[in-house]
């Protein structure tokens, strides 16, 4: 038997087996179960999140006759043929290759005719944004009035081309991308399965590169078998995707957080001298950045990296957010501009003086600086405190006098005594004498008399 791909034999057969799109995959459930079916849906999304497999499940679901809980039973002979793409009542159109209007026409009249052998026939119209504005037109005329018993599924991953006429006659679905941790969850699901050993870092490498496409992780996942002699390594991932080590990335990112720009474009030529893909290296950086800025505010968000070393926990924890955000600013800005480029070195080495040369901007300074911050703003709220308290204290002594008991003022007279010269302690105290309240002036005398022949 010849190899199959792994995206090919581990295509979900059951809604519970799509990854990642629980709310879609049961919301179809519910609505075959209760029989609330629509005549045409949209599924949008990007590649590889499970759009096609998910119509062709719901065809399999309406049209089984064992179907349970909304799922196909994929045993019996309908679900067989839909899954093998024999049943002529199940329609798969690429509209990519048949945009025209005379492709569309002839679903329409063939649309009239009952389903042969299911009880519903489903056209899965796929990339349909494809479709010319003739096309459109005829398609839309067919979705005004449904032949009974038709149900249309159209797929793109691009719905804003999509005239809005077709979208308001259809129930939408916007699949997801995959998270990382599903498709690594997968990943491990699958090798188990197939009794193939692998190192778990290796499948954080494939499902960062996949980007959201469980096709896209399980092709790689693929390759990386067969190059690896049915075994997954880091290193053969790495290969594989053309990703840089972690290590060699924490360092990249290390340098230039630092300012140190040789060192960073030192790290930079190493990586190049691997003979790594630029944008492949910028997307990692962008990923290992971001994974920084999330270790602050939100740990358990952190996918890709690996948390725990050393140099990931000081960046994270030294760094200000707003280095991070600028960092991320500039890298986007670069990996837009590699696609226009045949000298994406040059663009990698202006990018590293850039990234070396960014600074926190006032006001945005980060957990360091804020804690630097909020000691000052406490000593600053400290210090006027005391000024106010200064201030009545003194208005007091305006208006009222020294109010102090004898003993206390005896005190500190004596204790002032010696400091203060005569001309300026004789002022002080007539002057407090002639403030001094009645009530308090035999209280204040004795601290008064007793004080002159101290000093
Ligand atoms: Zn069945």
């Amino acid at each position: 038997m010849s190899y199959q791909a792994l995206y090919r034999v581990w295509r979900p057969q059951r809604f519970d087996e799509i990854v990642g799109q629980t709310v879609i995959t049961q919301t179809l459930k519910n609505a075959i179960v209760t029989q609330q079916t629509s005549h045409a849906y949209l599924f949008c999304g990007p590649r590889g999140t499970g759009k096609t497999s998910a119509a062709k499940i719901f065809a399999k679901a309406i049209n089984c006759p064992n179907q349970k809980d909304g799922e196909p039973c994929n045993e019996c002979e309908i679900c067989k043929s839909i899954t093998s793409g024999q049943l002529n009542d199940v329609i798969e159109i690429d509209a990519a290759s048949n945009n025209g209007v005379e492709e569309i026409r002839d679903i329409r009249d063939k649309a009239k005719y009952a389903p042969t052998q299911a009880t519903y026939k489903i056209y899965i119209i796929d990339e349909v944004h494809m479709l010319s504005t003739g096309a459109f037109n005829a398609l839309l005329k067919t979705l005004e009035e449904p032949p009974a018993n038709v149900i249309f599924i159209l797929a793109t991953t691009e719905p804003h081309k999509i005239p809005a006429t077709i979208i308001s006659r259809t129930q939408r679905f916007d699949f997801k991308r995959i998270t990382a941790q599903e498709s690594f969850d997968r990943m491990v699901y699958i090798l188990k399965q197939k009794q193939v050993d692998f190192e778990e870092p290796a499948l954080k490498v494939i499902a960062n590169a996949a980007e959201g496409g469980m096709r896209d992780a399980l092709s790689i996942l693929d390759q990386t078998i067969s190059f690896g002699d049915n075994e997954v390594t880091l290193d053969n991932a790495l290969l594989v995707t053309g990703s840089v080590t972690e290590s060699l990335l924490a360092d990249y990112v290390k340098q230039v957080v630092a300012h140190e720009t040789t060192a960073g474009l030192a790290a930079l030529q190493k990586v190049l001298d691997d003979g790594k893909d630029a944008g492949r290296f910028v997307e990692d950086v962008i990923s290992y950045v971001r994974d920084l800025l999330l270790y602050k505010e939100a740990p358990d968000m952190v996918t890709g990296s690996d948390t725990t070393g050393d140099v990931f926990q000081q960046l994270s924890k030294n760094t200000a957010p707003d280095v991070f955000y600028q960092m991320i600013n500039a890298l986007n800005e670069v990996a837009a501009q590699l696609r226009f480029t045949t000298h994406p070195d040059v663009y990698l080495e202006v990018l590293t003086v850039k990234l070396a040369q960014i600074y926190p901007t006032q006001g945005n300074i980060g957990a360091v600086g804020s804690s630097a911050t909020a000691v000052n703003n406490a000593e600053v709220e400290e210090l006027q405190t005391q000024i106010q308290q200064l201030k009545q204290t003194v208005s007091q002594l305006k208006t009222s006098g020294v109010q102090t008991s004898p003993i206390a003022g005896e005190q500190s007279a004596r204790r002032q005594a010696p400091t203060i010269s005569t001309s300026e302690h004789s002022t002080t105290n007539s002057a407090s004498t002639q403030t001094t309240s009645t009530v308090a002036a035999p209280t204040n005398q004795p601290a008064s008399t007793t004080g002159t022949p101290a000093g």
